[in-house]
């Protein structure tokens, strides 16, 4: 946690914040080992980054004098990430890492070689995922949430949705054995999809680039989801 993310909420009228969730308080306790006086990295949900000046901190509550909030979170990826659903905990840390590499638009599609029954995970739960988007901000801090967007069907995303998502966007299909390699230092606006563990089938492969997407692929090194997904975004961008 490089970043207390506040809650607009938890700021008072006062120009004081208050945190009181076990999980902000461990971490200051046990991680930054926090003492009052310190000046820490603040950040309000959707807004702005500063400091503030830590009055007390006690096991259930931790009061902060907030300074200034008026700095601009750092430039997200210009990129809307298609991921084909991982397996629960896989997803949890996929999260994590896109969101604190700045992807800001994340839809988790239903590929063939998706286990069905990883659409009825609680990792899935709203709740869940934006706790994960949280640690995701809170590592790279930064203040602007992702916007998660599930697709629980590959023929109505294909029909539906990605002729609009590829309006202004590249389309880059991450697929082993693709014929081009991975483009580096883009800047174009892009859609990324990356597949499932088993990857995709060749039917999916066949009507993603119909569809206007590039096959890329990143050499002969089999990657797993989380890996791979960083690899590209740090390739790419
Ligand atoms: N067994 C699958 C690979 C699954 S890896 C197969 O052989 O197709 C999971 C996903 O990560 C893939 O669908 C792809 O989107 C991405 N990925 C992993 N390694 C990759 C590579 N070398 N090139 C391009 N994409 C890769």
């Amino acid at each position: 946690m490089n970043l207390i993310l506040l809650d607009p909420d938890d700021i008072a009228a006062d120009g004081h914040a208050r945190v009181r969730d076990p999980r902000r308080l461990r971490h200051l306790h046990e991680v930054h080992r926090a003492a009052p006086g310190d000046e820490l990295t603040l950040g309000v949900e959707n807004g702005g980054l500063g400091r503030g000046r830590l009055l007390h901190l006690s096991s259930d509550e931790a009061c902060f004098v907030v300074e200034q909030l008026d700095q601009p979170p750092p430039a997200p990826l210009p990129v809307h990430l298609v991921l084909a659903l991982p397996r629960p905990r896989m997803l949890a840390r996929t999260l994590e890492h896109v969101t604190a590499l700045g992807v800001k638009h994340i839809t988790l599609l239903h590929t063939r070689r998706v286990e069905k029954s990883y659409w009825q995970s609680p990792e899935l739960a709203p709740e869940r995922v934006r706790e994960h988007l949280i640690l995701g901000l809170e590592q790279a801090r930064d203040t602007r949430l992702p916007e998660v967007t599930l697709a629980t069907r590959f023929r109505p995303f294909l029909e539906d949705s990605l002729p609009d998502l590829l309006k202004g966007r590249r389309g880059l299909l991450a697929h082993p054995g693709m014929a081009t390699p991975c483009p580096r230092g883009i800047d174009t606006p892009s859609l990324l999809l990356v597949g499932p563990e088993g990857g995709f089938i060749p039917y999916e492969v066949e009507r993603l680039l119909e569809a206007g997407c590039e096959g890329i692929h990143l050499g002969e090194r089999i990657l797993r989801v989380e890996t791979a997904v960083t690899a590209l975004l740090a390739r790419l961008f």
